[in-house]
């Protein structure tokens, strides 16, 4: 408990002294810890210490958490498959990797269906990097966002991305893209951007969320 609140505060430390170095106030930037192959207990603990929402990486893991911990909410943050559209929309209050046409296809006829409203956000690769991560090239994204069509079952909040540490530039490029979309559909949009590594260059091209995971935390566990 005393090792997590102060890991926590040393988060809260960094994201504060990144926004004064820019001129943002600290609560501008939402802290969403991320807890994949993170036992329930020290989930419990980091709630105990005001957290309520957690990020999870996987579909299987994270619903087991979410029925385990229903006082909780959990987002999905990593890969989704379309057919397990019909779990994360059961469990996760919100997808922050929605990356293609076909999956927005299948979670608008599966929220249809469950009767249920998720904030969506489009995680984007500009980087060719897609094979791992995934994420919506910048040319594929038109085809996406015509997919998710506005529905409002699906509100889309914005992009997540996961820029390659060796490209600097990478969250500037993120923040653009941000700005054009912004521009496109005459609203604002939100930008998460930003993990236990890289968070001050992230709040610095304008991040609204940092997803933090060890640095939180601490080391992830192999097995839960
Ligand atoms: C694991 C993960 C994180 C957290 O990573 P850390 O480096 O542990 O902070 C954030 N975002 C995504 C998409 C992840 O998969």
């Amino acid at each position: 408990m005393i090792d997590l609140a102060r890991r926590i505060h040393e988060v809260e430390a960094r994201i504060s002294s990144a926004c004064a170095a820019c001129g943002r106030s600290p609560e501008s930037v939402e802290l969403l810890p991320v807890s994949k192959r993170q036992p329930s207990a020290l989930i419990r603990e980091a709630a105990s210490l005001g957290y309520r929402c957690f990020g999870e990486n996987y579909v299987q893991e994270g619903s087991a958490k979410a029925q385990e911990l229903p006082q909780l909410e959990f987002v999905l943050i990593g890969p989704l498959q379309r057919n397990k559209a019909k779990p994360a929309l059961q469990h996760f209050h919100e997808i922050l990797s929605l990356d293609r046409p076909e999956l927005a296809t299948r979670l608008r006829q599966m929220a249809e269906e469950l009767e249920v409203t998720r904030k969506v956000w489009i995680q984007v690769d500009l980087w060719d990097e897609a094979t791992k991560m995934g994420g919506c090239t910048q040319n594929d994204l038109p085809a996406l966002m015509e997919a998710l069509g506005e529905d409002p079952r699906l509100p889309l909040q914005g992009f997540m991305a996961i820029p390659p540490p060796e490209r600097p530039e990478a969250f500037q490029e993120v923040a653009q893209l941000r700005a054009l979309w912004q521009d496109t559909l005459g609203r604002p949009l939100r930008l998460s951007l930003g993990m236990s590594d890289d968070l001050e260059a992230a709040i610095a091209v304008g991040s609204d969320q940092v997803r933090i995971g060890t640095a939180f935390f601490g080391s992830r566990r192999g097995q839960i």
